[in-house]
């Protein structure tokens, strides 16, 4: 018995391993060299295709966190990352092209996996882990559209960032609707024109992150999607008729219209996360975290989403996928990486790890693993498992995702050191059980 994982991406290679590991034989299929998408540019399996860093390690954050479960998970992509990390403060970045050299020659050498260069065209027989992540080629598109029922799995996202709701410094901001109508569901970042002035200078001239073959002309056609630091340099005023207009919002503090207002919208129900409204943006990410933290409100913001802008194939997971990564329809088959709506690196490969373990379990007739929630990948499988459908959109992982402690603890860095406590005691215990 055998499983095909189609794709040696990040997810793929961590969901082969996973199972070769345990003794499974694996087919991989993956088809570059012969076939590539518009982002990679080697022929190496886990090619980072875009920044070099993985996010943070502390376990204090959330991505630090998930790394740290994965370490205990034994993750491959983990352990390659700490053997070919370059330093770069509190984030694990690496040496691309070792990095990307060595997880190949791991996987190349391990007598479990059979590696064949093609490219996937149909859905294989047995148990299948699709993994052709969010540039899936055409014909792997066509298959999982009609195995979810979907209309249109291809997306040029477009997306804005997020911040948590915890970091936004309220004392600099008022809520409000604009004119008032509605729920004041909004949380306003009022700017001085000084402020305005600074920010707009910095955002016109901030580095974009590189674009890649086939998405201009695509990006050109929805005005919708028009990043905002293209519609800043249409001239130092646009901003104000567009997504920072003020029109509408007195600053209750004031009791003035201010000059510019940048609207924050809740995210989810619990309200603890945010994203910023029309902020939709190709800026390279320090560059996002150092320009919008301009805005005084977010001069402290902890950013759990990039703004992003590319293409982005994934299912509506919430109506197609259960947390244990398999179709609800195809218990046969599961998804893993960008492709179930986990957006990231360390994301798309701890989705591959719990693919590939469960696919290994439903091999052996033991049933498929559901994490506890309390761990961050527990809590990111069932956000794709629960989250609304209508509008369905990728997530890194966060704190926001996670249940609140039993006591309330006011100390910021403690709390975050409870939730990491928390998660890693749970897990160790889960393992302990599932495991006998
Ligand atoms: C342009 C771009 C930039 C990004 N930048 C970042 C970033 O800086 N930081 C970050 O954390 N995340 C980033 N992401 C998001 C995401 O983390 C990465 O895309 C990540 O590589 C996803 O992992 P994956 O395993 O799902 O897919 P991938 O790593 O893309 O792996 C999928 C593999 O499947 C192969 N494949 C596709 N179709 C077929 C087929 N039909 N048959 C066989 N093989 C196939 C591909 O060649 C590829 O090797 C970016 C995404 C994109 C598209």
């Amino acid at each position: 018995m055998r499983v095909t994982v189609v794709g040696g991406g990040l997810a793929g290679c961590e969901a082969a391993w996973q199972l070769a590991t345990r003794g499974i034989k694996v087919s991989l299929l993956e088809m570059r060299p012969l076939k590539s998408t518009p982002a990679h540019q080697t022929e190496y399996f886990a090619e980072l295709v875009c920044s070099n860093s993985l996010g943070s390690n502390q376990i204090t954050s959330a991505g630090g966190l998930l790394k740290e479960e994965l370490k205990f998970l034994k993750s491959l992509i983990i352990e390659i990352a700490l053997q070919t990390f370059v330093p770069a403060g509190g984030a694990l970045a690496v040496d691309r092209n070792r990095f990307a050299q060595m997880i190949t020659q791991r996987i190349m050498s391990h007598p479990n996996i059979e590696v064949k260069t093609e490219e996937c065209t149909s859905l294989p027989e047995g148990i299948v882990i699709i993994a052709t992540g969010p540039l899936s080629s055409e014909p792997m598109v066509d298959v999982l559209t009609k195995m979810t029922k979907s209309e249109n799995l291809s997306f040029y996202d477009a997306a804005a960032p997020i911040v948590t709701g915890e970091s936004i410094l309220t004392e600099h901001g008022f809520w409000g609707a604009r004119y008032g109508k509605g729920t004041p569901d909004y949380f306003n970042c009022p700017m001085t024109e000084e402020e305005y002035e600074l920010f707009w200078n910095e955002l016109v001239q901030a580095e974009q992150a590189p674009l890649h073959e086939g998405i201009e002309d695509d990006i050109t056609v929805f005005e919708g999607c028009i990043p905002i630091e293209v519609m800043a340099r249409r001239g130092k005023k646009t901003l104000l008729y567009g997504p920072l207009r003020p029109v509408g919002l007195i600053d209750e503090r004031t009791g003035k219209r201010p000059f510019a207002v940048v609207q924050l919208r809740k995210e989810n129900a619990q309200g603890s996360l945010f994203n910023l409204v029309g902020f939709q943006t190709r800026l390279k990410w320090g560059e996002q975290r150092r320009v919008f933290r301009l805005i005084p409100a977010l001069q402290e913001a902890e950013f759990v989403r990039y703004g992003v802008m590319h293409r982005n194939t994934f299912i509506n997971a919430p109506k197609v996928l259960k947390a244990t990564f398999q179709l609800k329809d195809y218990p046969n088959v599961f998804v893993a990486g960008q492709l179930t709506g986990v957006e990231g690196y360390v994301e798309s490969s701890a989705s591959g790890l719990l693919a590939g373990i469960n696919a290994a379990r439903l091999l052996g007739g033991q049933e498929p693993l559901v994490l506890p929630e309390v761990t961050i990948l527990g809590a990111l499988a069932r956000y794709l498992e629960e989250a609304d459908p209508n509008g369905f959109q990728p997530m890194n992982a966060n704190f926001g995702l996670l249940p609140p402690l039993n006591e309330r603890i006011k100390d910021k860095q403690k709390r975050k050191e409870e939730y990491a406590k928390r998660s890693l005691d749970s897990l160790k215990q889960f393992l302990e059980i599932v495991q006998k």
